[in-house]
């Protein structure tokens, strides 16, 4: 496909914040598109280079840009920051000053740029950003800006603004991967087929390679993809229930396991090679070394998919740490300091591939044994610990046990079942303390947008944020809560300079809202909030249907730190939101 026809595209999608037309559109798309560029497109639609685990980053600020567009362009500095002050926005800048510069590069530019490259196609360009953002070492930095040049020269004025977008992550289209699972699926004539193109999806959390794959070898090819050491499978989840005889009414004879409170981590390991990804699909490897050390040292398996939850510990006691100091060893800096400082423990609790066979179809239990099989004791990584029960009295007691030694609860697995990749249900369930006061749950809710506050709050510009909880039917974020207690002035200020950097103008097409903030952002960031309880409400879009009014949380509360583990997505959906009211409900008439 050519570059300015993905455009054409882009500008439409831009235009339109309804779900059907983007389907229209997106289908259109792909109807256009071959099986070597499709997966380009897809990246670039979502303002990426590739999947997110790649981790690929351009390494391009706002003021490196700035330089490019003068350079690019032959403008001063002052014009160009003068485009920037009235924009906002350094897309519209590069389309404004790409549109004034002349034809010939300045004659500076020309030892820099090595030949003029041809620009036209969605894969060039693509190829031409893998460049940038794969350049490093000494000289990077020029190399980066003079390639950049280079494109900024060789695309349409308007083409450049989409460039600039992309290059500084602000692409702001509003499609997420359910839309593109289902695009997809329409363009192959049927929404139904969004099942088999969601499932390879969970199994490879690379929406590029299940369209590769479709387009090359049709949905055969797509049923029959399987889960690969290198790709990450997408997490299975836990459902809520309130009582260990609920549980037990539901599950049967269960294993009963801590819920460790640190961050999950799934390693994939072959004899070459060893990744690590997060919650959120983030691939972690460099930031927990001792984690690569100890599975390469003390696990028994040529290749190996497993998962569990790493904590920090006391490095003089052994002693597990919580949350707010385990999440300090997700970073990209001083990590072996921090590794020295906090320790990592590792509690594996499942295996979902050994030795080139996929686990994932086999029983909790069969998995199980497996994983004790293959991990060898040691003090790094041992498997999480877990009985074996019908009895409520024996989940009680290890419940007590659970609340007393600081864990977050439990999590209670069905014995037969099956890892089910990217789904929340109940094979797993967990049990929480707070269940049995307040609301049930703390609530991971994403910010899309805040007020700037009243009274002494007023000179921080930041009073408290509007929270959305994600609706995964329809890929939107819906309302639910203001949220201005439980924040420090630190936690405060260093919210308000986050959320800046994604301030948008308008309300983003993947939100749904009747309340106005004083500032809108991009859905980006998630934080935990508790409250007194859910209740309905006309004012938030969370679940409300015809004249059913939605769903806010009474009192809400900032709990902990800004979920850095969770995508947007990750944040509570509606569906949780409206499980924890009805429980919330049977608790109280209990
Ligand atoms: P939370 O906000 O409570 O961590 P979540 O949305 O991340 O929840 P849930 O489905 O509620 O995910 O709970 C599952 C999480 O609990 C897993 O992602 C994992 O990180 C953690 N966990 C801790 N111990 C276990 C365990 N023994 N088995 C499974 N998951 C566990």
């Amino acid at each position: 496909m050519k570059f300015t026809r993905l455009i054409e595209f882009l500008e439409r999608l831009e235009a339109t914040t309804k779900r059907l037309e983007m389907f229209d559109i997106l289908s259109e798309q792909f109807a256009e598109a071959s099986p070597s560029d499709v997966d380009r497109i897809i990246y670039l639609v979502q303002g990426q280079l590739g999947p997110s685990f790649r981790g690929i980053e351009l390494g391009i600020s706002s003021k490196l840009l700035m330089r490019a567009l003068m350079s690019a362009s032959g403008l001063s500095q002052k014009k160009v920051s003068a485009l920037y002050t009235k924009h906002g926005d350094l897309g519209l800048v590069a389309e404004r000053v790409m549109e004034s510069a002349g034809d010939a590069p300045p004659a500076s530019l020309f030892d820099m740029l090595d030949e003029r490259r041809n620009f036209e196609s969605v894969t060039a360009i693509h190829e031409v950003l893998l460049e940038i953002a794969q350049c490093s070492g000494p000289g990077s930095q020029e190399r980066k800006i003079g390639l950049l040049i280079e494109l900024l020269r060789g695309v349409p004025p308007l083409a450049a603004k989409y460039v600039a977008r992309i290059i500084l992550g602000k692409l702001r289209l509003g499609v997420g991967d359910p839309t593109i699972l289902e695009a997809l699926a329409l363009s192959r004539g049927d929404r139904a087929h969004k099942t088999d193109l969601e499932r390879a999806y969970n199994l490879c959390s690379d929406l590029g390679l299940v369209a590769t794959t479709l387009f090359k070898k049709g949905l055969k090819g797509v049923r029959a993809m399987h889960i690969t050491v290198g790709y990450p499978v997408r997490m299975a989840l836990c459902e809520r229930l309130a009582s260990a005889d609920e549980i037990l009414a539901k599950l049967g004879k269960a294993a009963v396991e801590y819920k460790y409170d640190g961050f999950r981590v799934q390693i994939h390991m072959t004899r070459k090679s060893l990744e690590m990804y997060s919650r959120n699909l983030e691939r972690t490897t460099d930031m927990f070394p001792e984690i690569g050390a100890a599975v390469r040292k003390h696990v028994k398996a040529s290749s190996l998919i497993i998962e569990g939850e790493a904590m920090a510990s006391d490095e003089n006691t052994g002693q597990l740490l919580p949350f707010q100091t385990t999440i300090q060893r997700k970073r990209k800096h001083g990590v072996d300091e921090m590794a020295q400082r906090y320790p990592l423990r590792f509690f594996a609790f499942d295996l979902l591939y050994l030795d080139g066979e996929d686990w994932t179809e086999r029983p909790f239990i069969e998995r199980r044994r497996g994983l004790e099989k293959v991990i060898g004791g040691n003090t790094v990584i041992q498997t999480s610990d877990l009985i074996i029960t019908d009895r409520p009295e024996e989940i009680t007691r290890m419940f007590g046990n659970a609340v007393d030694e600081g864990f977050e609860g439990l999590v209670i697995k069905r014995l037969d079942s099956v890892y089910a990749a990217g789904s929340r249900n109940f094979n797993w369930i967990k049990l929480k303390p707070s269940y049995r006061h307040e609301l049930s749950d703390s609530v991971d809710v994403c910010i899309v947008g805040y007020f700037y506050g009243k009274g002494a709050r007023a000179r921080f510009g930041i009073g408290g944020v509007l929270g959305a909880v994600y609706d995964s039917k329809e890929d939107v974020f819906k309302t639910i809560t203001k949220i201005g207690s439980g924040f420090t002035e630190d936690e405060l200020k260093g919210l308000k300079a986050l959320l800046d950097e994604s301030r948008i103008r308008e309300r983003h097409a993947r939100v749904q809202s009747e309340i106005e903030p004083d500032v809108w952002v991009e859905p980006r960031y998630v934080i935990a909030v508790t409250a007194d309880e859910l209740t309905r409400s006309p004012l938030h879009t969370a679940g409300r249907r015809g004249n059913e009014p939605g769903y806010a949380l009474r009192f809400p509360r900032f709990v902990g730190a800004l979920r850095t583990d969770k995508k947007p997505e990750d944040a509570t959906s509606v569906k949780e939101i409206v499980r924890l009211y009805k429980m919330q409900k049977n608790i109280k008439s209990q």
